[in-house]
Order: structure tokens, then C-alpha cells, then sequence
């Protein structure tokens, strides 16, 4: 097969707007409720809860501060309200998803919190519940984890809940990538004491831009919402007895999230499509695809593999720059992502493990054992073009070329 540039670019992960977005954006536009109060909102926070399985949801301006409000709620909890000029989680440290994506854990620096990272598994690129059950003895004072469901696909979070629960910890769930995966009957958003979705322009449903917190408890919403419109006391005047913020989620925004929502399932079908396609088409190939684990139903976000460490060719990433040798019958992502770009395709490395961060490199990291497997994930691993707008036809083109690498 002749392998040319494709006319139009294949994204990671890009928009797909129906109509009904449209519909409700412009009722928010005619009724005049073009602020952070409306019709939209309250119907998206209604939907965010049913698909979770929690029972409250807060419309937020995006998941990063839903974050940031589930982590200076938990740190109030445990450790009383601060003094104006003191984070949630002053010197406290908390245990952190590694391999993931920084907006996960950004928020415990923010309240001066000090992330701890955990190593991943590899049978599920999530979390390794070994691995924190190791932390919680080398530092038993921790009383906060936070957890990111990678790429869409669930990892043990039954079992990390438990060892929260038999450690007195409190468990945050960032279900950003995962909003309407399900892990042994029980929606992604559903697992945390309190939990996350995001709305962002890439993620599996989109307002452009948005978030929403995740609660059984009525007064954790009271507070995020309380919080998330400047922390405002009822009276007569602008009256604070604390900080606040500008994160609440605006009308216009939630309309056109409420107009996704009916497309959630579709986009999952259409995801899990684009993944078995690759699996089947890199079923010779040495390579492994996401895993996933027994029990959990993906939404199949980003569709990614790593390549079998004997045909990996020699590849050295610095912190900014990368090069590599090609070997005939060996590759790297590093020429994976290269022959996509040619292609006009967009491919992107695993998620860099925050202990390998600058930001983050002097931070506590637990593994197991010798083996760094977030290092080794990331070093062998890489994202596909995962669009579900992406036809068979042009993923067949991306297939052929991937291929090509390994020869
Ligand atoms: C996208 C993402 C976020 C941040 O979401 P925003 O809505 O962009 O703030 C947080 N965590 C993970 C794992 C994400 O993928």
C-alpha cells in the first residue's frame, strides 16, 4: 500500500459535536442565562451524578479545579481549616498516581500538600495497589490518595479503596479520562470519597472546556459550590469568613455538555472500535495494547501500546530532546510518533511519570522492587491516533505504517 500524508489531520482526540449542543447553547443565549446560573447547569450536574453513581455533582469550570476543591476538602476534613495564608495540606504528604497527567496532582501542591508518587502495574498502566500498600508502611502518617484511571481503562480500585480504608485514608478519584467506563459493575466517578470527570475539549464527551466534583455527601457540594463562586456568606453584603474562587461552570459551557451526554455511549462504541482495530491489525506485531483488566469495561479514551523491550531500538530521551538509531526489525515511539507525524497523524508518548518531573524529582517515589515500571512504560509505550471520527480507511493507512517501523 502507498503510504501518502492524509489531506485532512487524524487527532489523538478531537470534538464531536450532534446538534443538540447547538439547542441548548442557544436557550441559554435566548432566555438570557448567559452566567454561571441556569437551566444548563443544573441538568448537567444531574447528569454527571447519574453516570458516576454519586449522588451530588458540581459544575465546575473544569476538572483541575474540581480537583482543587476535592483536595482542600479532604484536607480540611483530616486536618481542620487552615489559617488564610496556609494550604489545605500544609507539609502534609499525600500518595499520588505517577504515571499519569500533572493536573491529577498539581492540586495537593497548590494547598502545599507534598505528593508521594506510587509506581504503576503493568497489568492495568493504573495505580499499583502493591505498591501503595508498601508506601502506607514506610510512611504511615499519610491519610490522602489520589488515584487517576488511566486512558479510560479502570485499574484495581476496589483494592485500592480498601487499603484506604484499612489505612484511615481518604481516597480522591481522578475519572477525567474515564467518565462512563465501568470496573466490576460500578461507574469510574463512583470509586473516590470523593471523585472527578472532565469536560475538556479532547476528553470522551466535551464543553470545550469543564469539570464536575463528585460526592454522596450533601455537604462536601454545599461547600465546593459555596467555594466555587467566591466563598460568599449569606448576608446582606459581600461577607467572607474564607477564601474562595471563580470556578463555577458557566451556562453556556453546560449546554453544550448537556448535549453530549446523549452521545457518551456512542463515543465509547466508537473508541472501543478504533481500539480492537489496532488490535487486530497489530496482531503480529510485538506489541501490547492497553491492558485490561477482568471486570472493567473501558471507554476506551486513548488506544496506545508499548513494544516489546527485544524489538525496541535504542532511543535516549533527555529532558527536552530525544534520539534514537533505528535497527532494521527494531523501533522506538520516538519513530512511531515521527512516521505519524509524516503521515499528518497525531500520536503522543505515554504520560512521563511525574518522578521523572523536574517539578517533582526530589518527591518520595514508591516501587516495587528494582523495577521502575512507570519508567519502563513510558520508554516503550505511545498513544494512537484515537479520534472516532477517524474512518477505517484512514486507520488502516495509520496501521500500514506503524508496521512499517518494525521493519
Ligand atoms: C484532562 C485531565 C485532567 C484535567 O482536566 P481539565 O478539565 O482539563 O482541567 C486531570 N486529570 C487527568 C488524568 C486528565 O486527563
Amino acid at each position: 500500500m502507498e503510504i501518502k500524508p492524509f489531506s485532512k489531520r487524524i487527532y489523538l482526540a478531537s470534538p464531536t459535536m450532534h446538534g443538540e449542543e447547538l439547542k441548548y447553547m442557544k436557550e441559554a443565549f435566548d432566555t438570557n442565562w448567559m452566567s454561571t446560573i441556569g437551566e444548563n447547569i443544573n441538568a448537567v450536574e444531574k447528569l454527571a451524578s447519574e453516570y458516576s453513581g454519586k449522588k451530588y455533582a458540581v459544575g465546575l469550570s473544569s476538572c483541575t479545579s474540581a480537583l482543587h476543591l476535592c483536595v482542600k476538602l479532604a484536607g480540611e476534613r483530616l486536618y481542620g481549616r487552615p489559617a488564610v495564608s496556609h494550604g489545605a495540606l500544609e507539609g502534609k504528604r499525600v500518595f499520588c498516581s505517577d504515571m499519569t497527567f500533572a493536573a491529577t496532582l498539581n492540586p495537593v501542591s497548590y494547598e502545599g500538600g507534598i505528593p508521594i508518587f506510587i509506581d504503576t502495574e503493568e497489568d492495568s498502566w493504573n495505580m499499583s495497589p502493591e505498591a501503595l500498600e508498601k508506601a502506607f508502611s514506610l510512611y504511615p502518617d499519610v491519610k490522602l490518595v489520589v488515584f487517576a484511571e488511566l486512558y479510560g481503562f479502570p485499574g484495581r480500585v476496589d483494592e485500592i479503596k480498601d487499603i484506604c480504608k484499612r489505612h484511615g485514608a481518604l481516597l480522591i478519584e481522578d475519572a477525567a479520562e474515564a467518565h462512563g467506563a465501568t470496573y466490576k459493575g460500578s461507574p469510574c466517578g463512583s470509586f473516590g470519597d470523593l471523585s472527578v470527570v472532565s469536560y475538556n475539549g479532547n476528553k470522551i464527551i466535551t464543553g470545550s472546556t469543564g469539570g464536575a466534583l463528585l460526592s454522596n455527601d450533601k455537604a462536601d457540594a454545599d461547600k465546593a459550590r459555596k467555594w466555587s463562586t467566591q466563598a460568599r456568606e449569606p448576608a446582606p453584603w459581600y461577607q467572607h469568613e474564607e477564601i474562595g474562587y471563580n470556578y463555577r461552570m458557566s451556562n453556556v459551557v453546560a449546554g453544550v455538555i448537556r448535549g453530549q451526554y446523549p452521545h457518551l455511549k456512542e463515543h465509547i462504541e466508537q473508541k472501543k472500535a478504533v481500539y480492537e482495530r489496532y488490535k487486530a491489525g497489530f496482531k503480529d506485531l510485538p506489541v501490547e495494547m492497553n491492558p485490561i483488566l477482568e471486570g472493567a469495561c473501558p471507554n476506551y479514551w486513548l488506544s496506545g501500546f508499548t513494544i516489546d523491550e527485544r524489538y525496541m531500538c535504542k532511543q535516549d530521551r533527555g529532558d527536552l530532546t530525544v534520539t534514537y538509531e533505528k535497527e532494521t526489525g527494531k523501533t522506538c515511539p520516538t519513530e512511531i510518533l515521527e512516521t505519524l507525524e509524516k503521515l499528518n497523524a497525531e500520536g503522543r508518548p505515554i504520560w512521563k511519570p511525574m518522578h521523572m518531573q523536574p517539578t517533582y524529582r526530589n518527591h518520595g517515589f514508591v516501587s516495587l522492587g528494582e523495577k521502575d515500571v512507570g519508567a519502563d512504560i513510558f520508554n516503550r509505550g505511545v498513544c494512537l491516533p484515537s479520534d472516532n471520527k477517524m474512518t477505517e480507511i484512514e486507520q488502516n493507512v495509520i496501521i500500514e505504517a506503524v508496521k512499517n517501523c518494525f521493519r
